[in-house]
C-alpha cells in the first residue's frame, strides 16, 4: 500500500465501510466541509482526493484520508469503496473526472451516490447517468441568499420545489394569543412549526402556543407564502 500512505490496510477500510459511514471523493472546499460535518455528527468518513497537500491537511481529521485517482475502478476497489452504501462525489471543476468517477461507482452498484454539479449541463449528464442525487451547491446557496437579502427572514431553506422553511421574528399579528386563535393558516397559508422565546431552547409549536414580542419562529409553507409571512412586522 505504499501508494496510499494514509490509507492503512484494506481491512481497515472494510471496517469503516461497515460502520455508519460515507465515502467522500474530492476534498475541495465543498467536499472537505461536508466530510468534517459528517465526522462532527459521528459518521465515519473515508476521504479521497488526488491532491497530496489536501490529503495531508485532513489527515487525522477524517477516519481515513487517501490520495488516489477516483476515476480508476481498480483503485476504488482497492480502497473498498464498493463496500460503502453512500458515496458523495464532490469533484466540480474537472467535469470529466466527476462523470468518470460516477460511472465507475454506478457500475459497482453503490446504492446511494450523491454528486455535486457545477451547472445545469453537468447536472443533467449526472442525472442521465443514473446518479441518485445531484446537488447544486452554488446555485442553491445563491437562491437562498437572494431570499435572505430580499426580506426580513433570518434563514431560509427551500425543502422541496416551491416549499420552504423560514426562520423569522414573530410578527405582531400573531403575538399574545394562542396560535390556534390567530387564523394563521387561512390568512397566510403557513404553519408555525417551532419557536424560541428570547434565548431559551427551541420548542415545537402547537395551537396552544402563545408567542410574545421578540420571539423567533420557524414557519413552513409554500415558498411565496412563507416568504411573504416573513416580511410581516
Ligand atoms: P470546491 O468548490 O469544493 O473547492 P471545485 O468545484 O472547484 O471544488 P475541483 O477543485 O475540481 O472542484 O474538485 C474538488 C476536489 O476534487 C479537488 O481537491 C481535486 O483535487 C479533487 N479531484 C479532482 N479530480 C479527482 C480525481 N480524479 N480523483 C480524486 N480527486 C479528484
Amino acid at each position: 500500500m505504499a501508494r496510499f500512505p494514509h490509507f492503512g490496510t484494506p481491512d481497515r477500510a472494510r471496517r469503516v465501510a461497515e460502520a455508519d459511514s460515507v465515502a467522500v471523493i474530492g476534498l475541495g472546499r465543498f467536499g472537505s466541509a461536508l466530510a468534517l460535518e459528517l465526522m462532527a455528527g459521528g459518521t465515519e468518513v473515508l476521504g479521497i482526493d488526488l491532491d497530496e497537500d489536501l490529503v495531508q491537511s485532513l489527515n487525522g481529521e477524517l477516519t481515513q484520508v487517501v490520495r488516489a485517482d477516483a476515476t480508476k475502478q481498480e483503485v476504488l476497489r482497492q480502497l473498498a469503496v464498493d463496500e460503502f452504501d453512500r458515496v458523495v462525489v464532490a469533484i466540480g471543476g474537472d467535469i470529466s473526472a466527476s462523470i468518470l468517477t460516477c460511472s465507475v461507482l454506478l457500475s459497482m452498484g453503490i446504492p446511494a451516490i450523491w454528486a455535486k454539479a457545477v451547472d445545469d449541463q453537468h447536472g443533467l449528464i449526472l442525472e442521465q447517468l443514473g446518479v441518485h442525487k445531484v446537488i447544486y451547491p452554488e446555485k442553491d446557496m445563491g437562491r437562498r441568499v437572494a431570499h435572505l437579502v430580499r426580506g426580513a427572514a433570518l434563514d431560509f431553506i427551500e425543502i422541496a420545489p416551491g416549499y420552504a422553511m423560514v426562520k423569522a421574528p414573530a410578527p405582531s399579528a400573531i403575538q399574545d394569543r394562542p396560535l390556534g386563535e390567530t387564523g394563521l393558516r387561512k390568512a397566510h397559508g403557513v404553519t408555525v412549526a417551532a419557536f424560541q422565546h428570547g434565548e431559551d431552547a427551541w420548542d415545537n409549536a402547537d395551537t396552544s402556543t402563545t408567542l410574545r414580542a421578540g420571539d423567533t419562529i420557524l414557519v413552513v409553507g409554500k415558498t411565496r407564502d412563507a416568504e411573504a409571512f416573513a416580511q410581516l412586522l
